[in-house]
């Protein structure tokens, strides 16, 4: 199973607009982040539940990915 939690995605400051990269771990616990650019404290927030969501739904489908890979594959092998 893939580790969603350690993929980065850029948070954009809203004071300075710096990209400032961010995991889903960080992300999805509400974790402080001090900004790379003008280092005021941000805190993200998940109050739609958007990222919750998307990492639920990236999760059914590597599970259903993961389900394909144990089915037998027939291969036809050629000298
Ligand atoms: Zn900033």
């Amino acid at each position: 199973m893939i580790d969603l939690d350690a993929v980065e995605f850029p948070l954009i400051c809203p004071n300075c607009e710096f990209y400032n990269p961010v995991t889903i771990k960080q992300a999805r616990l509400g974790d402080v982040l001090i900004c790379r650019g003008c280092k005021a404290n941000l805190q993200c927030v998940d109050a739609l539940g958007q990222l919750a969501n998307a990492r639920s739904a990236i999760q059914k489908r590597f599970a259903e990915l993961a389900e394909l890979f144990h089915k037998p594959i027939r291969l036809t092998l050629k000298l």
